[in-house]
């Protein structure tokens, strides 16, 4: 289960606010076109205790104002700022757990018609503690959608764009009923994009393969940190077009993502992925990430931003 507790303070309307305080009218023009892009962001506790490392920050502030733009929105912040005023947030938060940070820019308007342009746009932050969305210590089940992942061309995948995630919705729903954990979502070509909430990577003959950017997916940023880290480990690294039946002969396969973290597949459509268990190299990829996000010594420490926690005076 995910919690969902906001944090006491969020960012909204320009201001810092109590969370709860955090409304918008029924009438909101994202709330009913779907017209909001979002990112999501991960704060982990450092093993001191007191510390909490943003994992690539700048990256995701540039991502979300790089979805911002597919929707046309003008707001008085560049990326920088965003992320200034994120650490600010964790700042005035002072959580001593992991956290999940939830930016968020919405076309904040009271206005009927399905439209981009002269609505007013807003950000509004907010966060929640977040532990495992998805199990990473065992293996997953996955089973393959029917539902098509959204294509470019209906609404860009490489936008988090709200209205959108109604595709990620389905194809969650459709897996649970069927009794899995997600799904994984073949693109309008037949061929594999990725989960519904995380990007997609398997093992073949020693080499880590994932889907290339121009395959209907979201450009993770967990996708690019694994590729370098592999690059680095002397693992050779494939982008390119995944054909569904590989995921039935692959030897390793995982998930991953800001949420999903990386969550080893133990089987697809009831097929073992490997030998069910946790592979050599998804395992190896796991120890360089955890080691990092936590603080623990490591050649990648420049993606962490790490904000001091001090908590309030009489705390
Ligand atoms: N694909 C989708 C559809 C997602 O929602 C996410 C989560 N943001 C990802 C991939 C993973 O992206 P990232 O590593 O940047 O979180």
């Amino acid at each position: 289960m995910v919690q969902s507790k906001l944090l006491p303070y969020a960012f909204f309307e320009g201001e810092f606010v109590p969370a709860d305080q955090a409304k918008v009218s029924i009438a909101t023009h994202a709330l009913q076109y779907g017209t909001g892009v979002f990112g999501g962001i991960r704060g982990y506790l450092d093993r001191d205790g007191e510390t909490i490392n943003i994992f690539r920050l700048p990256d995701h502030a540039r991502r979300l104002m790089q979805s911002a733009r597919f929707l046309r929105a003008e707001l008085p912040y560049d990326a920088d700022r965003v992320a200034e005023i994120i650490v600010e947030l964790v700042k005035r938060n002072a959580p001593t757990f992991d956290i999940y940070i939830r930016p968020f820019i919405y076309k904040a308007d009271l206005e009927l018609g399905p439209k981009l342009k002269g609505i007013r746009d807003e950000l509004a932050i907010y966060m929640i503690p977040l532990q495992e969305y998805l199990p990473i210590t065992h293996p997953i089940r996955l089973m393959v959608s029917s539902w098509r992942r959204v294509e470019d061309n209906i609404v860009p995948s490489r936008g988090k764009v709200s209205g959108a995630y109604i595709n990620s919705a389905l194809a969650r729903d459709q897996a649970e009923e069927c009794g899995f954990d997600d799904a994984i979502m073949l693109n309008a070509a037949g061929k594999v994009a990725e989960g519904s909430g995380a990007n997609l990577f398997i093992v073949r003959g020693g080499a880590l393969i994932t889907t290339p950017v121009t395959a209907d997916i979201l450009e993770g940023i967990t996708r690019r940190s694994l590729l370098e880290f592999a690059r680095d480990l002397g693992i050779p690294i494939e982008e390119r077009e995944i054909d569904r039946s590989e995921l039935y002969i692959c030897d390793e396969a995982f998930l991953c993502g800001t949420g999903v973290q990386i969550a080893p597949i133990g089987s697809i459509d009831g097929r073992p992925v490997g030998n069910g268990q946790i592979g050599p190299i998804t395992a190896r990829l796991q120890q360089v990430f955890f080691a990092l996000v936590r603080g623990e010594e490591s050649p990648y420490q420049h993606y962490l931003t790490r904000v001091k926690i001090e908590q309030p005076a009489g705390a």
